[in-house]
């Protein structure tokens, strides 16, 4: 179960060469994409989600075409956007079991079964009933991945997750990653050195669209 990325390429319409011919094997664990601001890593995440097309270049992952095959990727996929959004006015819990019923939980002793297991695991069980405009960064970001956990995702993409975040936030937020990654694969991207070092076993840093380096995180941000 891997993912593999060879000759990904992506230009916007107004001439921006966000990403030039992109090769990356990505296996089970935690993956770093490190990069500056512009660097491509929100252009490369968006296009592995398949929430848009690239140019060229193959994209699979578990015997599965990303550019062709959308619908099974849909099925194992977990994504959580940078600056994504919550309805501030309803509740953690009604929102995750809502979200449930969507992805298909129709029977309700399971699906409140699921929707309780991922908040304890998110740490936010004692936070069940509090509206999601009240909770701070570091809850938010972990209701983030409470759902992007909904469909027990094989793949799970996360884009700038702790940007704003404090660093107890931050610490918390690493553990949770760290527990999850045991069993899929996770490609985390960030612009903070640390977040990879403290988490990934393997990165690889993007720079005007082009992979630079990549390998173990302590190898490589030694040489930095
Ligand atoms: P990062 O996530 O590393 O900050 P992005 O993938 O967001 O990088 O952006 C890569 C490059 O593509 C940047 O130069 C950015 O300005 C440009 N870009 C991103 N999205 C668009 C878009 N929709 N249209 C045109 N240019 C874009
Ligand atoms: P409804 O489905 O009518 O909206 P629920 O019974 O799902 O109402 O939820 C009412 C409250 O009960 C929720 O806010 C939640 O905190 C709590 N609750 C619901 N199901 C469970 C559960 N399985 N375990 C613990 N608390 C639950």
């Amino acid at each position: 179960m891997e993912l593999r990325l060879e000759g990904v390429s992506k230009t916007y319409p107004n001439g921006t060469r966000a990403l030039q011919g992109v090769n990356l094997t990505i296996p089970r664990g935690m993956f770093g994409l490190l990069g500056p601001n512009g660097a491509g890593k929100s252009t490369l995440m968006r296009s592995i989600a398949t929430l848009q097309d690239v140019d060229a270049g193959t994209m699979t992952f578990d015997g599965i075409d990303l550019r062709r095959d959308k619908d099974r990727l849909r099925e194992v996929l977990g994504y959580l956007p940078q600056d994504f959004g919550v309805y501030p006015k309803v509740t953690a819990w009604d929102m995750l079991d809502h979200l449930a019923q969507l992805k298909g939980l129709a029977q309700r002793g399971p699906r409140h079964d699921t929707v309780k297991a991922l908040l304890q695991k998110t740490n936010l069980w004692e936070h069940r009933d509090r509206r999601l405009g009240g909770f701070s960064g570091g809850m938010k970001q972990r209701f983030g991945i409470a759902q992007a956990l909904l469909g027990n995702p094989k793949l799970l993409i996360v884009d700038e997750p702790t940007a704003g975040l404090d660093p107890a936030e931050r610490f918390r937020f690493h553990n949770l990653l760290a527990e999850i990654s045991t069993d899929v694969v996770v490609l985390l991207s960030t612009h903070i050195v640390s977040d990879v070092a403290d988490l990934c076993q393997n990165m690889a840093i993007l720079a005007q669209g082009n992979v630079v380096a990549s390998g173990h995180p302590l190898k490589l941000v030694e040489s930095l």
